[in-house]
């Protein structure tokens, strides 16, 4: 027993040890990355439910590893926010959105009132010049407010309340709209609901994915969407794949989509062609 216990605690250790090793090899190849441009947004479309249009878009970033290939946010996003990365990441995710907004505008692309979504992390939205940055950075690119969005999850909201309702106060009041990500995986969503200026709720895809198979998942959305309009909330479902899935979504009165169904997160390229098509319609 005792020569068990022993080899368990090595194993462990050993565990340990390559765990951290594999972080450190990430975070130099993440330091590496910015430099080296081979950081990607990509971009996917918010379609209305009722009429199919594009309404909007959220920049996804994507990060195009010289050796491993596309490596996905899931696995890289945790190892900048607790390097402290993710600030220099996040303003760069910011400034390439902007250009991106310029493009479009320049192209006539971008209707007016149609929103770019990005998504924003704790450590990054908590930093003191935050505002300061994002107001510059659209300054620089003539970029106006309304078109962009935020969206945050809970995590930036627990901590800090106060300080939190400030910054999107004064973000707010310049046009910038706030979107709460994945709604309904947190604990206390609902009662931040109403002292947040949030104007979107963002239907996590975990409850969409059951919604034709498990009824808890289905009364769930419906709940949510009936909540998120009595408030005066526009509602998105993420991780739409079918068309029966849509279909529960218009009958509840969610307002818009994203998911594979119409299209997955593409290159600016691509996007652009989902534009002019959608133009056309
Ligand atoms: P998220 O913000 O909840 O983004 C939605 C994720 O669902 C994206 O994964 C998107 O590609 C994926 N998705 C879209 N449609 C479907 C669908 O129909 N089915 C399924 N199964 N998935 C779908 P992605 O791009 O891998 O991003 C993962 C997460 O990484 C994001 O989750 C977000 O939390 C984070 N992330 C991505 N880009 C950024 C960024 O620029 N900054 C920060 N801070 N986080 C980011
Ligand atoms: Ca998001
Ligand atoms: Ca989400
Ligand atoms: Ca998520």
């Amino acid at each position: 027993v005792k020569e068990k216990g022993r080899d368990s605690i090595e194993f462990f250790n050993e565990e340990m040890a390559d765990k951290v090793s594999r972080q450190l090899v990430m975070e130099g190849d993440l330091h590496r990355a910015l430099d080296e441009y081979q950081f990607k947004l990509h971009y996917q479309p918010k379609i209305d439910v009722m009429t199919g249009f594009v309404v909007g878009a959220e920049a996804l970033l994507r990060w195009e590893h010289p050796t491993k290939g596309t490596i996905s946010p899931i696995d890289f996003i945790p190892v900048l926010e607790t390097s402290g990365m993710i600030i220099d990441v996040g303003q760069w995710v910011l400034e390439e959105s902007c250009k991106t907004l310029e493009r479009w505008n320049e192209m006539g692309l971008w209707r007016e009132g149609t929103r770019l979504s990005i998504n924003i992390s704790p450590r990054q939205f908590r930093r003191n010049a935050f505002v300061d940055d994002v107001v510059q950075t659209l300054n620089k690119h003539k970029i106006p407010a309304n078109s962009l969005d935020m969206e945050i999850t809970e995590g930036i909201v627990i901590q800090r309340v106060d300080e939190a309702i400030t910054t999107m106060t004064v973000l707010s009041e310049y046009g910038i709209s706030f979107s709460l990500d994945d709604f309904g995986t947190g604990y206390s969503s609902i009662s931040y609901l109403k002292r947040l200026p949030v104007s979107t709720l963002k239907i996590d895809k975990g409850f969409v994915r059951d919604i034709i198979d498990d009824r808890n998942d289905r009364v769930l959305v419906e709940t949510i969407i009936t909540m998120g309009r009595l408030l005066d909330m526009e509602l998105v479902a993420e991780g739409v794949e079918q068309t029966d899935q849509l279909k529960i979504l218009q009958q509840f009165g969610c307002h818009y989509y994203q998911g594979y169904l119409s299209s997955p997160a593409v290159s600016i390229e691509n996007f652009e062609e989902i534009l002019m098509a959608d133009a056309k319609k």
